[in-house]
């Protein structure tokens, strides 16, 4: 039996399941993980942590979660300048947990969601696996938002729930402090609308979180991740600060337990850890900065970066030039925006392995097979 003959919901028909091809390759550049595993220090303090949770797993977890709310408050305190209190706080396996809670809460069926393409994808698809309507609307050519375009589609589609993903992924495009003032306003003049500003890479931003934004204005949601910044994917801990009555509201649909004593245990550990995570941030963001410079110098297009990862191209063929990519060793990510691809920063011999690739390809290209694939954006 095929997916689509069981008596699955329509909105999740012909859908495919999310995730990147997890293939066997010497450098891994397609996930936009973090490259440096956690430090020993971390790693004993994380066994402690856990050890003592361990002695305590008959009991279910502190449902509330109110020491690492408190500790993850604390830490954006620091990190924006903003006071953030821990009920403003709320965390959950990961935030596209955090993501699917608020669209179960402020969306469902009949009810609708409005994000601007090319984004993460995961958006359309917590929405619809919530019943929520997804609606995406246009970026510039430059992928920033096109502002009269979204007015014009914020009052056509009346949405219940509005996507700014900044930076956003896959295109490493920040929103403008001045736009999501506009957007927010906008939505709120049509309808209330629950703002969610997805701010998974923040930190690798030039620009400073948007997280003030959320000082009344109380359907303003910032939601963040340790997955990247931290270089903790495998924990699964995401969170959101927003008005206390967000927090509250989502309490109704939120699983009782949600986040086991384990990785509340982890979290707290790795947080006692920021400064060290963070450090290996400032490494990052100048390795992303060296490849969009070295693109460049290619002569290729490559898109502002203010996040982990690099959008490049503008490729005939993007698809050829992902697997000439591949062939040589090294795996980037292929989202389906037409004519590009994506490469996150890893380490500075991975980055090097990724740019001798792409000369490899381009040289190549210069010559015959490729001819028709790789092109190169005439500008
Ligand atoms: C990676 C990513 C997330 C993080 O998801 P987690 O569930 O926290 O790992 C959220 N939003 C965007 C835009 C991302 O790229």
């Amino acid at each position: 039996m095929r997916i689509d003959d069981l008596p699955i919901r329509d909105e999740l028909k012909g859908k495919s399941p999310y995730g990147a091809p997890q293939l066997d390759v010497p450098v891994l550049l397609n996930t936009n993980e973090n490259p440096y595993p956690l430090p020993e220090a971390l790693v004993a303090r994380i066994a402690e942590r856990v050890a003592e949770a361990a002695r305590h797993l008959n009991r279910y977890p502190d449902r509330d979660a109110v020491e690492l709310r408190t500790a993850l408050a604390g830490y954006l305190t620091r990190s924006t300048g903003h006071p953030v209190a821990r009920e403003q706080v709320w965390a959950a396996n990961g935030s596209n947990e955090i993501l699917q809670q608020l669209l179960q809460t402020f969306g469902g069926p009949g009810r609708s969601a409005l994000g601007f393409a090319p984004t993460y994808q995961m958006h359309d698809l917590i929405s619809r696996g919530t019943g929520t309507a997804w609606h995406q609307g246009p970026r510039n050519e430059d992928f920033t938002v096109d502002l009269d375009a979204a007015r014009a589609a914020i009052a056509g589609l009346r949405p219940d729930v509005l996507f700014i993903c900044s930076p956003n992924n896959p295109t490493g495009t920040a929103v403008a402090r001045g736009t999501v003032l506009e957007l927010y306003r906008a939505a709120q003049a049509v309808k209330p609308t629950l703002v969610i500003v997805d701010e998974a890479y923040t930190e690798f931003s030039h620009q400073p979180s948007l997280l003030p934004l959320t000082e009344g204005r109380p359907l303003l949601v910032v939601t963040r991740t340790m997955s990247k910044a931290f270089g903790a994917a495998g924990l699964r801990l995401g969170y959101l600060a927003a008005d206390p009555a967000v927090v509250d509201a989502v309490q109704l649909v939120r699983l009782p337990y949600h986040l086991s004593s384990v990785t509340q245990a982890t979290a707290l550990a790795a947080l006692e850890f920021t400064d060290t995570l963070l450090g290996y941030v400032e490494r990052l963001k100048a390795e992303r900065d060296r490849i969009v410079a070295e693109l460049r110098g290619l002569g290729l297009a490559v898109t502002d970066s203010d996040a982990n990862f690099v959008q490049f191209g503008r490729f005939g063929d993007s698809h050829a030039v992902w697997q000439a990519i591949l062939d040589r060793g090294v795996l980037v990510r292929d989202n389906g925006v037409p004519g590009y691809l994506r490469v996150t920063a890893g380490t500075p011999a991975e980055n090097d392995a990724f740019l001798d690739a792409v000369r490899g390809v381009v040289k190549d290209a210069a010559r015959l097979p490729l001819r028709t694939s790789l092109e190169s954006e005439t500008e």
